[in-house]
């Protein structure tokens, strides 16, 4: 058995950054951003007003002032003339401060009488003004090569002027499931055998990680079908992932395969879940042969698979952050030597304190339990005691 991070290791040395081309805004998010993005021109552009109101001078704003309405400027337009003491613009929320005022003071804090506005409370200079350049000034880095475009960043993106940016590539990931047993179309299961449940899980999985899905099928328990399935994968993905077919049985034919035209290593890795594993090549191609049982593919996904699909990605962080729960039940530990991934729900109070108990029965082919969990507790031969604070990796 090899230890966990070895075997991550390993599979993290099979991929790399993949290239980088220009995306539109709106393809962009999710991706990560391949330059340094610097602001050409002040944010905002001009002083403007916070607030609906009067632009005035302060000094003019003595408590119960009456100052003379010179004229009105709404967001996009420009008041043309001057503002002189005594006077007054009316003023709506992004709106260029007039020439001459020096101050907003917000519509609530005044009244109006005919064509005179009267001040009930006092501003200071430059009281709800928002000056040119208090966001970003030009010349800012706003946002640095490697980061993960989220939402704000494409926001930010528009501000400053950009339509598309350059960017990693989406991998491509194709998912293949592999089992004589296996029926994927819903029609009633003859006996012996069981529905596929690894391709769609593994897909959805793979998307959720950032990638573009290829769905290779599902290949019976045939060495010139799998051959010709993973060759086919590789030549049009960057990353094939299969399920099932990599233990020690007579069929398991992925195994025969990627041995005889791949380069692939077989590793039994010291976690329960997703013991065995397979990761290298077919053709040039990373590929990671998943185990068939539902949990362990999905866990093996989580530790393997998701972190070489960010890494295809351009993603600096492979891995999720991990968090702390106080456990509410006891946790059975791992085999010796082994790390066990342990199936839990999460509970998050309001003051952020974080519990967790088990979501079910841990069998690696018990899937009820995965769909119930939103985290892995990550446990050695001890397991924990009930109130024992634990390491958990959060799932979707
Ligand atoms: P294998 O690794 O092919 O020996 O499969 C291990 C176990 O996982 C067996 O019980 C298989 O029936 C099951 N299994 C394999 N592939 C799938 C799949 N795609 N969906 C559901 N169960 C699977
Ligand atoms: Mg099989």
């Amino acid at each position: 058995m090899i230890p966990l991070d070895e075997a991550q290791a390993f599979v993290g040395s099979l991929v790399e950054p993949l290239e980088v081309a220009s995306f539109r805004l709106d393809e962009a998010s999710g991706l990560v951003l391949a330059e340094d993005v610097v602001a050409a021109d002040a944010v905002p552009p001009f002083d403007n007003t916070a607030m609906d109101g009067f632009a005035v001078l302060a000094d003019d704003t003595a408590p119960g002032a009456r100052l003379r309405i010179v004229g009105t400027v709404a967001a996009g337009s420009v008041f043309d003339g001057v503002v002189g003491s005594g006077e007054a613009v009316r003023i709506m929320t992004g709106a260029p401060i007039p020439r001459g005022a020096d101050a907003v003071v917000m519509v609530e804090d005044t009244h109006v009488d005919g064509d005179v506005v009267i001040i009930d409370r006092p501003v200071e200079r430059g009281r709800h003004v928002r000056p040119a350049g208090d966001d970003i000034r030009p010349g800012d880095v706003v946002l640095r090569s490697g980061t993960a475009l989220g939402p704000a960043a494409v926001g930010l993106l528009a501000t400053v002027g950009r339509s598309d940016v350059p960017a990693y590539r989406r991998p491509v990931v194709g998912v293949l499931s592999t089992g004589d047993e296996l029926v994927a179309d819903g029609s009633p299961l003859r006996p012996g055998q069981i529905r596929d449940s690894n391709r769609v899980a593994v897909a959805a999985a793979s998307r959720a990680a950032g990638a573009e899905v290829v769905d290779l099928g599902l290949v019976p328990d045939d060495e010139a079908a799998i051959e010709a399935v993973l060759r086919d994968g590789a030549a049009q993905c960057d990353l094939v992932l299969s399920s099932g077919g990599v233990s020690m049985g007579d069929f398991d034919w992925v195994r025969v395969v990627g041995d005889r035209i791949g380069e692939m290593r077989w590793m039994q890795v010291a976690i329960r879940p997703a013991k065995p594993l397979a990761a290298g090549r077919i053709d040039g191609t990373a590929m990671i042969g998943l185990p068939g049982n539902p949990v362990s593919s999905l866990v093996s996904f989580e530790l393997f698979a998701r972190p070489a699909i960010r890494r295809l990605a351009g993603h600096s962080v492979l891995e999720r952050p991990r968090l702390r729960a106080e456990t509410l039940e006891d946790l059975p530990g791992a085999p010796p030597s082994m790390t066990l991934f342990s199936r839990v729900r999460l509970t998050v109070a309001d003051d952020g304190t974080c519990t967790a108990r088990s979501a079910g029965g841990q069998g690696s082919h018990q899937i009820a339990s995965m769909a119930l969990a939103d985290g892995l507790a990550v446990l050695d031969e001890r397991g924990a005691r009930r109130g024992e604070s634990i390491v958990v990796i959060p799932l979707d």
